[in-house]
């Protein structure tokens, strides 16, 4: 069956992104204005003639995205569950060649972190991992699945690529949405910054939203990581992923996340910049082109850049985010020796007093408690949404 791999190596990318450096002003003003924008639209958008129009594509964005969605802003949290990791990707403070201390939660942590987000407001959380065979062998993933959705109603996974076989006991045990980023859609990157595991297959992953789709997943998140390549080529190459999967995924409710690298283990130096100016300018040529997609805002980016995106076209933000596993109760907690070879191992009870908690992913920016990003949010005059999935709505399919 043709999969999205077909069409993307159809994509004349360079040509559009030599297109997007060209616009004029008249091709702004028309991409702006077109009520059915196509991919040579967001071109224009994304353009640096554009960018010297930010105020008018602010207006734009804003407008339809209050038409759409309302004055509302969903919050969601992410509950680390592993670390532990089979990949290298050099931007990632997870790799596997990286000493950091690895840990895995077991169900019951999770369910402690799951409960502790609960009191928190939280009702809809991201369950993330490291890839690693064994979460799906021995059937822990769907484990982590099941506890979680016994606290809250929304329940998501950012974990490593599966067959569709393998998402299935994970969509029964009660996960309706998986995020998957394709981190670069720039094939030679991608093979420079993952060095090894199975993550360095680019098709595969470039297809894994369509198995989670067809194994029964019913909210499917996609996004580019910025700082690996020109982030117009890349931008590019995920619109049109996110415009492939709104036809072929019809049934399923699509997100868009613009991630841009944090500082991480590993040290690893962003390739390219995405400049906050452009960033904006992003937001808002996505609405424009997708005014029905969720686009989502982590804490990786700072809190005034945050509030001042919160309305331009942001449906979805995390806040008071944990990116090591145990990181919203302690759970997991160990005392640590450092070995030879420089990797943290866990000691005896008895040998030290302090405890330490795993490494995170990466360094968050914006560093707000929920309920003070929900106080922002109130005070924006928007209204803070934690609960906006029922598992009754799946029954409704
Ligand atoms: S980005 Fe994901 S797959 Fe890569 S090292 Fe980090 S956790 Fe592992």
């Amino acid at each position: 069956m043709a999969t999205f791999v077909s069409a993307f190596n159809e994509l004349p990318l360079e040509n559009l992104v030599r297109q997007s450096l060209e616009t004029t002003p008249d091709g702004v003003r028309s991409a702006i204005v077109n009520p059915a924008p196509d991919l040579k639209d967001f071109c224009a958008l994304i353009s640096p003639t554009a960018g010297n129009q930010l105020e008018m594509l602010s207006r734009r964005s804003q407008q339809l995205t209050q038409q759409r969605f309302g004055k509302v802003l969903r919050f969601f949290a992410p509950l680390y569950v592993s670390n532990e990791c089979i990949n290298n990707c050099k931007y990632c403070g997870f790799s596997r060649d990286n000493p950091i201390f690895r840990l895995t939660l077991s169900a019951e942590e999770v369910r402690t972190e799951a409960r502790e987000l609960k009191l928190s407001g939280f009702r809809n959380i991201l369950l993330v991992a490291g890839e690693h065979p064994k979460f799906i062998s021995n059937g822990y993933l769907a484990e982590c699945v099941r506890v979680a959705a016994e606290e809250v109603p929304g329940v998501s996974l950012e974990v490593g690529p599966m067959e569709c076989d393998d998402y299935q006991p994970l969509v029964a045990a009660g996960a309706e949405g998986l995020v998957v980023y394709q981190e670069s859609y720039e094939r030679q990157i991608y093979q420079v910054v993952h060095t090894a595991g199975p993550k360095r297959d680019f098709d595969w992953r470039l297809e894994t939203p369509e198995r989670a789709y067809e194994a029964g997943f019913r909210r499917i998140g996609i996004g580019a990581l910025f700082g690996l390549s020109d982030w117009r080529y890349e931008a590019i190459a995920l619109a049109a992923h996110a415009r492939y999967l709104l036809n072929k995924c019809w049934r399923a409710q699509l997100t868009i996340s613009l991630p841009r690298l944090r500082p991480c283990a590993g040290d690893f130096e962003p390739l390219t910049i995405l400049s906050d100016r452009h960033l904006v300018q992003l937001v808002c040529a996505f609405r424009i082109l997708l005014p029905d997609v969720g686009l989502v805002l982590s804490t990786r980016e700072p809190e005034k850049l945050r509030n001042g995106l919160f309305p331009l076209g942001i449906t979805m933000i995390s806040a008071g985010s944990h990116t090591e596993p145990g990181g919203y109760t302690g759970a997991g907690q160990q005392n640590l020796h450092v070995t030879e070879k420089g990797r943290m191992m866990p000691l005896p009870e008895t040998e030290t007093p302090g405890r330490a908690s795993a490494t995170g992913q990466f360094q968050i920016a914006d560093e707000r408690s929920p309920e003070e990003v929900a106080q922002y949010v109130r005070k924006l005059g928007y209204e803070p949404v934690w609960k906006d999935w029922d598992p009754a709505f799946s029954s409704a399919n």
